[in-house]
């Protein structure tokens, strides 16, 4: 069996779209699956964008999704020879023309045709020049491009989409295109299958967005005597009103760099992504590599378009929820190990990363992820809402404040009470500080929660969490003292 041989050939934008990724990937699992390569092809022909910056924008983000590739990155511009020779080929083998028109030509036969509603299609004024034609044309210097010669007969150019089933367009709906612009250079429909070709990639997964170029490009493969690629057209993903998810609309969250910013779990944006155009046939959704890899298969790609469900106005949800839910799942059930990586590196970033955590509070370091890690969404969680637990300078959620603290002003005086009882205890764990607690509530003749939902806001800033005296024994005795103390701080801080 031939190799499987597949492609990611991304056109820069200055960052890696999510639409892109989601291409990569399936791309990706293809590839493994078949233990075949991926080729990775940047289509830097718009010099503009194709900045080194862009560039980098789109590696970098394929990193960090942990999708590795095999060949490349090979850079479009490059070849540019081999796509100008594929046409001279193509001009020499009578499947391609030079075209004399001009712009002024074309526009007032279009807006001819457009009157008389008549086809608006290039009428194939230069499809038959002779040879002697051709060259008084170019030594008057007039300039032309190379049109594609679409075989004017009866029938239609097909293939079979592995998703889609059978594609077909009618030969007379297609009109003759241009594959080499008059200054030389050659376009993207060219380009595109030479590169193909040369790299001998054997499936094709892209999304439907580019249908209409296939067609075009299966004529281009016939007539370059190359064998047709395997199509496998993706659905499109579009917001809830159906629009595509664009930066212009949608903002920062179609670039795979804001989920990297947001605390993202590499794997688990990939785990979401591939449901936005694929499906399992069952109702599993979260997939480990290797599972999905085994899983795979592009006859289960979807057929139509995929929503990316996310209600810009909800402050509940900084991108679709299921993203978040996904990522959820990811933090809570991964071995600790790999989260405390992914949060080392997330506290160096910040300037909250203790040395100790690596060495003699290791432990410590992994039990308190442990144990604070349910609640949360992402990495970034970590650095804002488990902050009390690496550092003095947390916030205190203004609700419990109001509601748990400043509701109940003798909290000012019962807390350090309470601080003075744990300095005493002999131990300091869960069972010791839990009776000393509610030794106390019962002797100020107050319901335990107050000191406990007390205790909770301002050592941790936090409304809820996880159990109270598991948090005192991971926030250790020092600290929990110091800060129930210190309870004159929080209300200055808190402006009473
Ligand atoms: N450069 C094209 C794009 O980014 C590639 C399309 C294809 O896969 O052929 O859309």
């Amino acid at each position: 069996m031939t190799e499987v041989r597949v492609r990611f050939p991304p056109s820069p934008t200055g960052y890696l779209h999510i639409g892109g990724a989601r291409t990569a990937l399936l791309n990706w699992l293809f590839a493994r699956k078949h233990g075949g390569k991926l080729i990775l092809r940047i289509e830097d022909t718009d010099a503009e964008r194709s900045t080194r910056e862009s560039i980098e924008g789109i590696l970098d983000g394929l990193t960090w999704l942990g999708l590795d590739w095999d060949e490349g990155p090979y850079f479009q511009t490059e070849f540019a020879a081999d796509h100008i020779r594929a046409a001279d080929r193509l001009i020499e083998t009578g499947h391609a023309y030079k075209c004399f028109c001009t712009k002024e030509a074309l526009d007032a036969k279009r807006e001819a045709a457009m009157t008389a509603k008549q086809d608006v299609k290039y009428d194939g004024a230069c499809r038959e020049l002779s040879a002697a034609e051709v060259a008084a044309r170019e030594k008057a210097g007039i300039p032309s491009v190379i049109r594609f010669k679409v075989p004017r007969r009866e029938g239609t150019v097909a293939y079979e989409d592995k998703v889609l089933g059978r594609i077909e367009r009618r030969y007379e709906d297609i009109e003759d295109f241009v594959i080499v612009r008059s200054n030389g250079k050659p376009l993207y429909l060219l380009s595109n299958v030479v590169d193909d070709i040369r790299d001998r990639i054997t499936h094709i997964i892209r999304g439907q967005d580019h249908m209409t170029n296939t067609t075009r490009q299966v004529l281009l493969y016939e007539a370059l005597g190359a064998p047709i690629p395997v199509f496998a057209h993706m659905p499109l993903t579009l917001d809830l009103e159906k629009r595509k998810i664009s930066k212009r609309s949608h903002g920062e969250i179609v670039a795979v760099q804001f989920y990297r910013d947001r605390g993202f779990i590499p794997w688990a944006l990939c785990n979401f992504l591939v449901l936005l155009g694929w499906n399992p046939g069952t109702d599993q959704e979260i997939f480990s590599r290797g599972e999905l890899i085994e899983a795979f298969s592009l006859e289960r790609i979807g057929k139509v378009n995929s929503v990316f469900n996310y209600r810009k106005n909800d402050p509940k949800f900084f991108t679709d929820p299921k993203a978040i839910a996904i990522n959820s799942h990811y933090l809570r059930t991964m071995p600790i190990e790999e989260i405390a990586a992914m949060v080392k590196a997330h506290f160096l970033d910040r300037g909250l990363w203790d040395a100790a955590y690596d060495g003699e509070k290791k432990e410590w370091f992994l039990r308190t992820l442990d144990l604070i890690r349910d609640r949360f969404h992402t990495i970034n969680d970590f650095s804002t809402l488990g902050r009390a637990y690496f550092a003095d300078d947390y916030e205190i959620d203004p609700k419990p404040l109001a509601k748990n603290v400043l509701k109940h002003p003798e909290l000012k005086k019962w807390l350090p009470l309470l601080a003075e009882r744990f300095a005493a205890l002999e131990r300091f764990d869960q069972d010791s500080t839990e009776a000393a607690s509610r030794q106390l509530a019962a002797e100020l003749d107050i319901k335990p929660g107050i000191l406990i939902n007390g205790m909770r806001t301002v050592l941790t800033g936090q409304l809820a969490g996880p159990g109270m005296f598991d948090v005192l024994a991971a926030l250790g005795r020092d600290r929990v003292v110091a800060r129930l103390t210190n309870i004159d701080a929080l209300y200055a801080r808190a402006g009473e």
